[in-house]
């Protein structure tokens, strides 16, 4: 992978960018997100925030070589703090934990003004996100579930809104993503029957253990998820 071939993870991120939108990459690490969408015209400004020196390093280094060192900003520092508000109109945070990113964009809240998209790819743990976007007036807009070298992605796409509905099924929703339920696709049902198996595999142990409280309440949580997805399953 370089920044002209992305893997098929992040082409799924950049297919969700609208031309034209001036972007941040948030925990950028090499940059090729941010090289590609330049050199490909499909933004004129973008911002790569690292927090990390080696990362930032390897981003410095790609840009000066893509030679977009006018239109691409490498900052360094922790999430959204890295930004000004009103300087961008789109971020994108990519190749985390749901948890974490849902973290960034709690801490990031006041720095979210101006911005009209997020587009988030959690490698674990979307359910977060989902839950970040449903408390906090963004809609998700659309969902995307691919296998990429082995593993499964998802990617959310969010715009200020109205909050996620339907509220119906919302349990279910927030775990599996309303528009991926829907699809039902081949990859989606791949995840979730390894989940399954992991999950099933941890009741049998917590089976096996005292009967602690604690343990007895993550029983109860993993049953009812495994509930959740076994209907989606069917
Ligand atoms: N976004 C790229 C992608 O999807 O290929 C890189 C993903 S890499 C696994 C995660 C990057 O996020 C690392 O370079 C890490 O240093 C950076 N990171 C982690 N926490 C961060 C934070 N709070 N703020 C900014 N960057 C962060």
């Amino acid at each position: 992978m370089n920044e002209v071939h992305l893997s098929k993870r992040l082409q799924a991120v950049v297919s969700c960018i609208p031309r034209g939108m001036r972007i941040a990459d948030i925990g950028s690490d090499h940059a090729y997100l941010p090289c590609h969408v330049i050199k490909r015209g499909i933004s004129s400004f973008a911002i790569a925030g690292e927090i990390a020196d080696g990362p930032l390093h390897s981003a410095k280094q790609q840009v000066k070589k893509s030679g977009v060192g006018d239109c691409v900003d490498v900052r360094k520092g922790d999430g959204l703090h890295v930004l000004t508000a009103g300087e961008v109109d789109c971020i994108i945070i990519a190749g985390m934990g749901g948890r974490l990113i849902s973290r960034i964009l709690e801490e990031g809240k006041a720095k979210l003004a101006g911005v009209t998209r997020l587009i988030l790819q959690p490698n674990i743990g979307a359910v977060h996100i989902r839950q970040w976007l449903m408390n906090n007036g963004w809609e998700l807009v659309s969902e995307q579930i691919l296998e990429d070298e082995e593993k499964i992605y998802e990617v959310l796409v969010a715009q200020r809104g109205e909050p996620m509905k339907p509220y119906r099924h919302v349990e279910k929703e927030l775990l599996l993503g309303p528009f991926l339920l829907k699809e039902n696709s081949e990859a989606f049902r791949k995840k979730w029957r390894g989940e399954l198996q992991r999950w099933e595999k941890i009741v049998q142990n917590l089976d096996r253990s005292q009967t602690r409280l604690d343990t007895l309440t993550k029983k109860e949580e993993f049953l009812r998820k495994i509930a959740l997805v076994k209907e989606a399953l069917a």
